[in-house]
């Protein structure tokens, strides 16, 4: 439900935390502060996130910040879409109470050089997204820990979209102790499969019509190795086969995994998810399909 009070923006981290002081104690109980770190350049997906947020939180805070840190040196930070002035009136309709915005040196008043980082568990990263982006979940989880720092909330909202990157934020909480309570939320996809991404914008016409391809190899290599039709391991070379074959994709990869621990699966069985990453031009595109039970 939108509220009626006006939305605040900060850039200033001082900002925030003098209206994060003056809540009553009482909003800082279990399920009063719901929080949605994104990036920006926001689509249905993250609105999704924050319906939730706000359907259970007594207040919603959004983050709008594009992290230098979980970015590769020839990755596409520069480029990245920035829309903030879009993304604040979807906020406002949405209902959100505060929208954190801050610039870069707010973040990171050092060189990221010297910043202090956190080292999520090797086993954990040294794999599907963490091979191709060295470094890449390191800067997640060191921002990520930061703004729980910054803005405290009782829970906080992830999408299934970035599957790695929940596995290691839930990891993180759990191993550090964190007084945040995680929910994932499912992926919001376009009517033809594809999962809803701020790098959708940079597909050309044919690229776009290609890119459903990964949700529909990912479902059928769940479907398929669960009803027992194909073994896994055939189910993933054909997969692989299919996606490595399409002229202008190049595939990362194509993996099957316990949903929980991540470790790669030799046989299908449930908690399983099947993840994609594929670069179509220079547009990298991630995915997953999960079933539990
Ligand atoms: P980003 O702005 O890309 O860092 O994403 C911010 C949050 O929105 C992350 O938790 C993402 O997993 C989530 N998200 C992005 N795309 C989707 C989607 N299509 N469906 C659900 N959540 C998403």
């Amino acid at each position: 439900m939108p509220s009626s009070v006006q939305i605040q923006v900060f850039e200033k981290l001082d900002d925030y935390r003098r209206w994060r002081c003056q809540l009553p104690a009482g909003e800082r109980e279990t399920q009063a502060l719901g929080f949605v770190p994104t990036m920006g350049a926001l689509h249905e997906g993250h609105a999704t996130l924050i319906r939730h947020a706000r359907k259970t939180c007594r207040k919603v805070v959004v983050s709008i910040f594009v992290n230098p840190l979980q970015f590769g040196p020839n990755e596409d930070f520069s480029r990245y879409p920035r829309t903030f002035e879009q993304d604040l009136n979807l906020c406002r309709e949405l209902g959100v109470d505060v929208v954190l915005h801050p610039p870069v040196d707010e973040i990171y008043p050092v060189p990221l050089s010297e910043m202090t980082r956190v080292a999520p568990p090797e086993q954990l990263i040294q794999r599907l997204c963490g091979l191709f982006r060295p470094g890449h979940f390191e800067g997640v989880a060191t921002v990520v820990l930061k703004l729980f720092n910054i803005v405290q909330p009782s829970v906080a909202y992830f999408g299934e979209k970035d599957y790695q990157q929940l596995a290691v934020v839930r990891r993180m909480v759990r191993d550090l102790n964190l007084d945040v309570q995680i929910e994932g939320v499912p992926t919001v996809r376009e009517s033809d499969g594809l999962a809803l991404s701020s790098r959708n914008v940079y597909l050309d016409e044919q690229q776009r019509r290609l890119a459903p391809v990964l949700h529909k190899t990912i479902t059928a290599v769940l479907n398929d190795s669960l009803t027992g039709q194909r073994s896994l391991g055939k189910c993933l070379d054909t997969g692989r086969r299919e996606l490595g074959s399409l002229a202008g994709v190049e595939l990362q990869y194509l993996e099957a995994c316990d949903a929980d621990s991540l470790e790669p699966l030799t046989q299908a069985r449930l908690p399983m998810v099947v993840l994609v990453a594929a670069k179509f031009g220079a547009v990298r595109l991630i995915d997953n399909v999960v079933r539990r039970n």
